[in-house]
C-alpha cells in the first residue's frame, strides 16, 4: 500500500475475561509507511490488544480491519495464521529462538511460519522432514532477510552467542520472512544497551523507508519519542489519548496517567 493507505483500522474493540474487561471501546489506526507507538500502565489492556489483532484470542465485540489488495477487510474472527498471511507478523516480549541453531535456521523457520501458520513447535518438527529443495528455497529467503537487517555476517553463528540486541534483530528477520505489511513489536528496546537501541532505531526507520507499517509496545519513552509518527495512550483498556509524540509528552492526561506526575 502507498504510503499514508489506512493499513490498520481497530475499532470498539473489547474483550472481557470473565467479569474483568481487559480491552474496552477501543480504536485506534495505523497508515502505511508510519511507526506508532501503543504506551501505557502496566495493566492497561496492550498485550491483549495485540493478541487480538494477531488473532491469538478471539474479541468479545468490536472489529479490526486491515489493509488487502486495495481494500479494509474484516480480521477479526480469521485464524491466526490466515492473519498472518495477509501480512501482519509479530515478535514477542521475550526472544524465543532456538539458541543452539544457526542465526540462519532460525530466520528460515519463519521463512517456513509463511506457510504453515504460527506454531513454532509444529514447525520445528516438519523442519526435520522437508524435501531438500523446499530447504534450499527457504534457507535463501532467510538470508535475504538477514542482509536486508545487516546480519548476514553471522548466518553461521550460533543464535545463543549473539548479544541481545542483535536477537532481537533476528526476531526481525524471521517476521520480514512472511513479507509482512504491519510488523508488531513487542517491547523491541527492552534490556538493551543504548547503542543496541540506536541501532534497532534505525533498523525500523529503514524499515518504515522502505514502505513498512509499524506498530510497538514499548516502554522506553526516550526510544518511543524518538521513533514514533503517531502515539497512542491506553489506561483501562481504552485509548485515552493519541497523537503526536510531541504532543503526547506534554497531554495533562498522559502524564498523570502514565508518567506518574
Ligand atoms: P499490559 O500488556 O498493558 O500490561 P495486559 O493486556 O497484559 O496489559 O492485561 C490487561 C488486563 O487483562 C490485566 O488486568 C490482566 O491481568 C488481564 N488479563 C490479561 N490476559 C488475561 C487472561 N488470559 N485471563 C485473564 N485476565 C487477563
Ligand atoms: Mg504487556
Amino acid at each position: 500500500p502507498a504510503a499514508g493507505t489506512l493499513v490498520l483500522q481497530v475499532q470498539q474493540a473489547r474483550k472481557q475475561f470473565g467479569g474483568l474487561v481487559a480491552v474496552n471501546d477501543m480504536a485506534f489506526s495505523v497508515h502505511a509507511a508510519q511507526i506508532v507507538g501503543l504506551i501505557g500502565p502496566n495493566g492497561a489492556g496492550k498485550s491483549t490488544m495485540f493478541n487480538l489483532l494477531t488473532g491469538v484470542l478471539p474479541l468479545t465485540a468490536g472489529s479490526v480491519h486491515f489493509h488487502h489488495q486495495g481494500q479494509m477487510r474484516v480480521i477479526s474472527g480469521l485464524p491466526s495464521r490466515d492473519i498472518a498471511a495477509l501480512g501482519m507478523a509479530r515478535t514477542f516480549q521475550h526472544v524465543r529462538l532456538l539458541a543452539e541453531m544457526s542465526v540462519l535456521e532460525n530466520v528460515a523457520i519463519g521463512a517456513h511460519l509463511r506457510h504453515k501458520g504460527n506454531d513454532v513447535q509444529a514447525v520445528l518438527a516438519g523442519l526435520l522432514h522437508l524435501d531438500r529443495r523446499i530447504e534450499t528455497r527457504l534457507l535463501a529467503e532467510a538470508y535475504r532477510q538477514l542482509q536486508r537487517v545487516g546480519l548476514a555476517d553471522m548466518a553461521g553463528a550460533e543464535a545463543g552467542s549473539l548479544s541481545l540486541g542483535q536477537q532481537r534483530i533476528v526476531e526481525i528477520a524471521r517476521a520480514l520472512c512472511a513479507d509482512p505489511v504491519l510488523l508488531l513489536l513487542d517491547e523491541p528496546a527492552a534490556g538493551l544497551r543504548y547503542q543496541e537501541k540506536q541501532q534497532l532505531a534505525s533498523l525500523l526507520r529503514q524499515l518504515r523507508a522502505e514502505g513498512m507499517s509499524i506498530l510497538l509496545v514499548e516502554h522506553d519513552m526516550d526510544f518511543v519519542m524518538n521513533l514514533t509518527d503517531h502515539l497512542v495512550v491506553m489506561e483501562f483498556g481504552t485509548n485515552i489519548a493519541e497523537g503526536l509524540p510531541q504532543y503526547i509528552r506534554q497531554h495533562p492526561a498522559v502524564l498523570e496517567a502514565y508518567l506518574g506526575g
